[in-house]
């Protein structure tokens, strides 16, 4: 079947693109980049590419860069276009618009301004890990990338310790292994976990195993190419209360109040929080 090639109607089209295998693209992103009066992308040239390989002709339309940070005149030029009453189709580098990519500030400015928005949805790498990791997807906290600097991570991975959801990170293969040594020590070594790579490309991999397995397999390899990691939510045994401060009294005889609560409640699975007003409260001797 042909795509539409009828005038679309006014306004701002997100279009999802393949995270990999470039046939992961819906009939409707290809009647959209067919279509579109103006095509505007993260990275012109991967979105020139995916035109090509679906055989649709740029043509005379023209086709601009843009990005959040460095968006203000691309962003005055998109409104133009849409004040004209003409389409404007956005896609991101890969994957969904918006999903850890630029594009919030474009649809703000958009919806600001009254025009329409549209969203043509597709392939995203945290849905895609997620059908794939063996973990719980009934509640589930997209967490982005985590900060680079290692104290930093963990204290952001400390915030997530009580999150009752499978935890969803993208993480650099290089810092892969590192992510999930500190995850082992912030949420605890036998949470569930998974390490989902190169999704729908040809060395797509997905390894499953607790944080501490996960953690030392990945240190033993070089990983390379696009990694979402996903972490189980904890199993929290019921422990009694005296078996919990005895636990923490142990720990602080050896280690700060924080490190104690994160080894406490990673071991035992008890919320961090409680864990760590307990060991507050032990520490101070009251
Ligand atoms: N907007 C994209 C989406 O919807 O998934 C994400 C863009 S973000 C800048 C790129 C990150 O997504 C990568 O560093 C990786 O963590 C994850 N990612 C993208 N493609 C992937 C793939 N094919 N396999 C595994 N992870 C992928």
């Amino acid at each position: 079947m042909n795509p539409i090639t009828t005038r679309m109607p006014a306004g701002l089209y997100l279009v999802a693109t393949p995270i990999g295998t470039a046939r992961d693209i819906t009939l409707r992103a290809l009647d959209l980049l067919t279509s579109g009066d103006v095509l505007v992308a993260e990275d012109t040239r991967s979105l020139r590419r995916l035109l090509e390989i679906h055989g649709i002709a740029l043509g005379d339309r023209p086709l601009w860069s843009y990005h959040d940070h460095s968006g203000e005149k691309t962003r005055t030029r998109i409104l133009d276009v849409l004040e004209a009453g003409k389409s404007v189709v956005y896609a991101s580098e890969a994957g969904t618009p918006m999903i850890a990519d630029p594009g919030f500030d474009l649809v703000r400015s958009v919806q600001g301004a009254g025009h329409s928005v549209t969203s043509a949805p597709g392939p995203s790498a945290v849905i895609t890990a997620l059908t794939l990791a063996g973990l719980p997807t009934d509640k589930f906290l997209f967490a982005g990338f985590l900060p680079n600097a290692r104290s930093q991570r963990k204290t952001a991975l400390r915030a997530l310790s009580d999150v009752e959801a499978t935890l969803v990170f993208y993480e650099s293969p290089k810092r892969v292994a590192t992510m999930l040594c500190d995850a082992s020590e912030t949420l605890g070594g036998g949470r569930d976990a998974a390490v989902c790579r190169e999704l729908t490309k040809k060395f797509e991999e997905v390894m499953r195993g607790t944080l501490d397995e996960l953690a030392e397999r990945c240190a033993a390899r070089t990983l390379k190419g696009e990694v979402v990691v996903l972490v189980g939510k904890g199993h929290s045994e019921k422990i009694r209360e005296s078996d919990l401060e005895d636990l923490v009294k142990e720990a602080l005889a050896q280690m700060s109040v924080r490190d104690a609560a994160d080894a406490v409640a990673g071991q035992t699975g008890a919320k961090r929080r409680q864990v760590y007003q307990l060991a507050l409260k032990l520490a101070a001797g009251t």
